[in-house]
């Protein structure tokens, strides 16, 4: 007999049918007579029940059927008595794959911390939590292919090994098949790369951008979706040291077009996570954050309010509120300026754009006042900063200027550089982070937990 997931089961069957459902034990209960097995297979967040007729099986079997056990079941969908389900299963017969001893199974009992979840990643998607956050997350991915796709965009792979370490977006990690305790050396006592792997020092990309404009120079739209790894050591609910990045790319976009694609993009994917993990949703509404599909909605239905770093500033300054770090025209706002913007000021997700020159990156277009650049970050409840986006600098000759005068070795741009000599065009792009998207949907409030498998400072376990 075919095996039907719980999802469709609930969906589809109808009463009378024989099934067959396999999945992992939730709970047991019972008593001499019939047991009641909740058992949860992935698919959705609810479980299905199973009642066993104690006597029509063998004792030793059902012994072996306990939380965290994984088992098949074959039986009669019949509508269910209980409270709290429509239907349950009347087990004919019952194969046990895997039995999970109760004695060690570490999640034998409910309502564990997330802390100590964490402990348990490798089994922490079993959880009703990780199980609701890992669907969301999927369902996203899937939403951020489809956004880009029905639009024309095209997805570029962009490399993970990356040979420029002029990306400036953060500490990077190096790749390199040298002996650690005995690298070649250079007379002047530095590590010689040109016997590395790659010939040269390489290190895994911080971000994707520069390729990807590479790919807008021919393609006109295109996004990448892939890892990024930040050697960044802050321990903050919202920095993983890797980290999924979106980032579409578009030849003849200025900056409002910029901002226009992000908010129409995030408002898609809001509404894509609203209408398809509805049951997902109202769990975590429910745990953990009750004003979570309230926040969701609001967002989807309400305009991004849009204005100048240099507003925004005296806003802060103005403000009379006490703040941890000092703010003042030229600072690089933090994650308590950014959220009390949007959560106490304009009570909606805020963009900020033109950012003093100083304090963004080298390819940001360069405003006509000499200071700023057309820098646009996008601003959310409970995140900060979830989106950091530009108009790049197309002209040659400023963007080399700028690439002097900030002391990044030109010779290593070159093929960048290429882009602006051969064919430019105006063009913009933004990265949004993958977890912070998912945390904002999820209202999960630490980035730990809306990864499979988080990478922080002295965390590569599992
Ligand atoms: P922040 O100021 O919050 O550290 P950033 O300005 O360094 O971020 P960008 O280089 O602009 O980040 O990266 C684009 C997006 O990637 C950010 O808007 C954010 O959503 C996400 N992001 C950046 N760093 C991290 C990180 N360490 N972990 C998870 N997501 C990140
Ligand atoms: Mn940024």
């Amino acid at each position: 007999m075919e095996r039907i997931k719980v999802s469709k089961l609930l969906k589809s069957v109808e009463f009378g049918m024989d099934v067959n459902v396999k999945g992992w034990v939730r709970t047991k209960r019972g008593n001499k007579n019939v047991a009641f097995i909740a058992l949860n297979d992935g698919s959705i967040i609810h479980n299905i029940q199973v009642v066993v007729d104690v006597e029509k099986f063998d004792e030793e079997t059902l012994k072996l059927i306990t939380t965290g056990s994984c088992i098949s079941v074959i039986g009669e969908l019949v509508e269910s008595m209980g409270q709290g389900q429509s239907c349950e299963i009347q087990a004919k017969e019952i194969q046990v794959y895997g039995t999970a001893d109760a004695e060690t199974y570490p999640l034998q009992k409910k309502g564990h911390t997330l802390e100590f979840l964490r402990e348990i990643a490798h089994l922490r998607p079993r959880t009703n939590t990780f199980g609701a956050v890992l669907r969301i997350r999927h369902a996203m991915a899937y939403g951020i292919h489809k956004y880009f796709n029905d639009k024309g965009f095209v997805y570029l792979h962009t490399p993970i090994i990356t040979g420029s370490d002029a990306e400036g977006a953060g500490a990077m990690f190096r790749v390199t098949t040298l002996d650690a305790a005995n690298p070649p050396k250079n007379t002047d006592g530095t590590v010689n790369f040109v016997e590395d792997f790659f010939g040269k020092s390489t290190n895994l990309t911080v971000s994707g951008q520069l390729e990807g404009e590479l790919g807008a120079m021919a393609l006109s739209e295109v996004y990448t979706f892939g890892p990024t790894f930040r050697a960044e050591n802050s321990n903050t609910p919202r920095h993983l040291a890797e980290f999924w990045m979106i980032e579409p790319e578009m030849a003849f976009f200025e900056i409002t077009d910029n901002m226009d694609l992000a908010e129409d993009f995030l408002k898609y994917l809001i509404s894509y996570a609203l209408e398809n993990c509805a049951d997902d949703l109202e769990f975590l509404n429910k745990m953990y954050d009750n004003e979570l599909i309230e926040r969701l909605k609001f967002v989807v239905e309400n305009p991004f309010e849009r204005l100048p770093y240099t507003k925004a500033i005296d806003i802060l300054v103005n403000s009379g509120h006490k703040f941890e770090f000092p703010v003042s025209w030229g600072t690089d706002l933090q994650s308590e300026h950014e959220r009390y913007l949007v959560e106490n000021h304009f009570k909606k997700p805020v963009i900020l754009t033109d950012y003093p020159r100083d304090i963004k990156a080298f390819y940001m277009k360069q405003n006509e006042d000499g200071k700023t650049v057309r820098a646009m970050d996008v601003l959310f409840p409970k995140i900060g900063e979830i989106i950091g986006g530009s108009q790049r600098e197309e002209d040659y000759d400023k963007l080399l200027a700028r690439i002097k005068e900030m002391n990044i070795h030109e010779e290593d741009l070159w093929w960048y550089l290429e882009t602006r000599k051969f064919g430019t065009a105006p063009h913009a792009g933004f990265g949004l982070g993958f977890e912070r998207l998912i945390l904002f949907v999820s209202g999960m409030s630490n980035i730990r937990d809306v990864i499979p498998f988080p990478r922080t400072p002295k965390n590569a376990e599992f």
